[in-house]
């Protein structure tokens, strides 16, 4: 009897065999690839394939993998102790920091994922407004959080249905769904439910239903509306956050927000996320307010120091270095994909290959993706060494570890397999 694989005996411990859904490949229809190992813009498998790695930990790796200084603070860090439960000066110089870039984060407090951040964000804001019902945007994703698997339902302009199994009709009450770049759309939930929203919660550029940018006025509008309505606004930058510019997307659009919430860079690829905002807020938390919000692991010194390595490693230089990667991958992808109906839609260093014919503004034009071809395309794509989101609805994440070479060796394999992908 041969020795059962690795995903033999995952799929024996884990539902699925992963420990997050998207690892299990099922929009691509393949098993996935264990990791071996991973440095710079390049994976290792177990089983000795190499491939350029354009997804880069979903976000965090914006310095490729194995960056030394990550590495190296991470390992002094661990010579002094790997988690204290009290008190330690990482955890400040790591807030300081953030506060130093997003100086609207007057005050944030450290937790361990972007699930845990919103989670925490909209308790807050629901705690200072005396409001229950939250805004969020269909096709935006904010975590796992119960308040946030909820779709549009029939009566959308009431409240939301659950996404999931176990996700209670009395949660799903509460939770209201618009459409993005549509400010009709949260206007009208605005009118239905008043003095009843706590927060509008928005991706500001949205990444989870495959890259999306806000139209021109959308984000400021949104930020009015709140105004107008005594609603806290809530950026969520855990993908955008560090990535979009020195200080998220909130710089980049020129934002005032209430609360924001950021993870993925902010750790450094240590578990590792945050949500802040203006200090009267954020002094409502425990054990200065009354809202309450904790974690054994939180402000973690590993997590710290991979965070505090990574961010003072992100200077305008990498993001005009990023920006024009971007560029010119967007543009050299468009011109393979001529006369396809293949789109390229990009922000900073965020971009999603959609097989759609024109534009896509919201979650209903992702509707009439080809996603059976983007399934033969990541194949394709994987047989020639890169490894791409594995599903139409997410992003690439470009890093500093990503060579000319690679992004020539991308562009020309897209061409060839979005041909044989749609068989044209
Ligand atoms: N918010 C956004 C915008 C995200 O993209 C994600 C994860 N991709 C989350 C929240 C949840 O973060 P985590 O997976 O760390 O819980």
């Amino acid at each position: 009897m041969s020795e059962p694989s690795w995903g033999e005996r995952a799929r024996n411990t884990f539902p699925g065999g992963v420990n997050s859904p998207v690892r299990a490949f099922r929009s691509v229809g393949i098993e996935p690839f264990f990791v071996h190992r991973a440095v710079g813009s390049r994976l290792e498998a177990e089983d000795g394939r190499v491939f350029v790695d354009w997804i880069g930990s979903w976000g965090p790796l914006i310095l490729g993998h194995s960056h030394p200084a990550v590495k190296a603070a991470i390992a002094e860090a661990l010579e002094e102790g790997a988690s204290f439960g009290a008190c330690s000066p990482r955890e400040v110089l790591l807030g300081e920091e953030i506060r130093s870039r997003m100086p609207w984060c007057e005050m944030l407090r450290l937790v361990n994922s972007g699930t845990e951040a919103t989670m925490s964000a909209i308790r807050l804001a629901r705690g200072a407004t005396g409001r229950d019902k939250i805004v969020k945007f269909r096709g935006c994703y904010h975590g796992h959080s119960d308040s946030f698997l909820i779709a549009a339902g029939s009566g959308a302009l009431t409240h939301g249905n659950p996404s999931s199994p176990g996700v209670t009709a009395g949660t799903a009450r509460d939770t209201l769904v618009a459409h993005y770049n549509d400010l009709d759309s949260v206007a009208a939930l605005f009118k239905a439910n008043p003095e009843a929203i706590a927060c509008v919660a928005v991706e500001p550029v949205a990444g989870n239903m495959g890259v999306i940018p806000p139209q021109p006025g959308f984000l400021e509008g949104l930020q009015e509306l709140c105004q107008r309505h005594g609603a806290l606004f809530l950026v969520d930058e855990v993908m955008t956050g560090f990535r979009l510019s020195r200080g998220g997307a909130v710089e980049r659009f020129g934002l005032s927000p209430d609360l924001v919430t950021m993870g993925k860079i902010a750790g450094g690829g240590l578990p590792l996320a945050a949500f802040g905002g203006r200090r009267e807020l954020m002094e409502q938390l425990s054990p200065l307010g009354a809202v309450y919000q904790a974690g054994t692991l939180s402000g973690n010194p590993l997590a710290c120091a991979a965070g505090l390595a990574t961010l003072q490693r992100l200077d305008d230089t990498v993001y005009t270095h990023l920006e024009a990667l971007g560029a010119q991958i967007e543009e050299a992808l468009t011109a393979q994909f001529t006369g396809l109906p293949v789109r390229v839609q990009r922000v900073g260093s965020m971009l999603t290959i959609f097989f759609h014919d024109g534009p896509l503004y919201s979650m209903r034009d992702t509707e009439t993706c080809n996603t059976e071809a983007y399934a033969r395309f990541f194949r394709g794509m994987l047989d020639e060494g890169h490894f791409l989101p594995p599903a139409q609805f997410e992003a690439f994440f470009l890093s500093m570890a990503h060579s000319q070479a690679d992004a020539e060796s991308l562009v020309q394999a897209a061409g060839r397999q979005a041909r044989l992908a749609l068989g044209a």
